[in-house]
């Protein structure tokens, strides 16, 4: 599970996020909606540590993220992690992003074995053997040997979410991953997070794909302003109650 208790975060005095509080249940999906700039992409960087939070507290898996409590003389301090640590807990997530951001000088093959191999040590027949099952799961098989260049936006997405589950993350996170797409490349990335979804992946996902947030989310939460405006499951799409929400919709939809 993902738990975030009132979480907040500045850049210098920009404050970006003012107190978010939202559980993600294992196995369940959550959609985040919300305008450019309400601080979506900002929530889940700070979940992936990726940027440290300037208040409240973010629990991965039952597990504080970024620091721990430790008895100094008596009393009880927040410590920060060591790298160590981090990475420890950044191996429970997965993350893919809208610009695929996959290595330019490495085959399909290549880029899903990489973090296998250099990160979790793995022997590269065995890297190799599951980087080619994650790559079947999502469609890309037949295309181990190419090179990013080589494949349409969509075909290296799935390059990009295969590489992710490679690493067996708990959770998966998604910050707009058909949104740099062409349209008709947006349908092989949403299936491949349908089944993923269906597969009892947990999953947060900003995306504006408002028929998959329908279809797939069990929890939706529009952002506005760096707050969670409204939050509830999928039905709100069709029955938003806020006014921000609504005006929202009105605009995506
Ligand atoms: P979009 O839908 O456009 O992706 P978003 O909801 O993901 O928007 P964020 O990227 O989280 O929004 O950004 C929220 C605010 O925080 C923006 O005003 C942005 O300029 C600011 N911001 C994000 N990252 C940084 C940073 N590293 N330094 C300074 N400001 C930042
Ligand atoms: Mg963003």
């Amino acid at each position: 599970a993902v738990q975030a208790k009132g979480v907040h975060k500045a850049f210098g005095s920009l404050h970006v996020l003012k107190g978010i509080d939202l559980t993600v249940m294992p196995g369940t999906v959550t959609v985040i909606l919300g305008p450019s700039g309400s601080g979506k992409s900002t929530f889940l960087r700070l979940i992936n540590q990726l940027e440290t939070l300037t208040g409240g507290e973010i629990d991965v898996d039952g597990e504080m993220i970024g620091y721990k409590w430790v008895d100094k003389d008596g009393q009880r301090v927040l410590q920060t992690l060591d790298d160590k640590q981090i990475a420890a807990q950044r191996a429970k997530l997965g993350m893919v992003f809208q610009r695929f951001n996959l290595f330019p000088h490495m085959t399909t093959l290549e880029n899903v074995m990489e973090a296998p191999v250099h990160v979790a040590h793995k022997s590269k027949s065995e890297a190799r053997e599951e980087a080619i099952k994650e790559l079947q799961r999502v469609g890309m098989g037949d295309r181990l040997d190419y090179y990013p260049m080589q494949l349409s936006g969509g075909q290296q997405q799935r390059v990009a979410i295969a590489r992710a589950l490679a690493m067996h993350p708990d959770i998966m996170l998604f910050d707009e991953p058909t949104s740099a797409l062409d349209p008709e490349l947006v349908g092989e990335v949403l299936n491949v997070m349908r089944s993923l979804a269906q597969g009892g992946m947990t999953m947060i996902c900003v995306t504006h794909e408002i028929g998959f947030a329908r279809e797939v989310a069990d929890q939706i939460v529009f952002m506005d302003g760096g707050v969670v405006v409204e939050k509830g499951g999928p039905e709100i799409i069709d029955n938003p109650t806020e006014p921000r929400f609504k005006d929202f919709l009105n605009h995506v939809l």
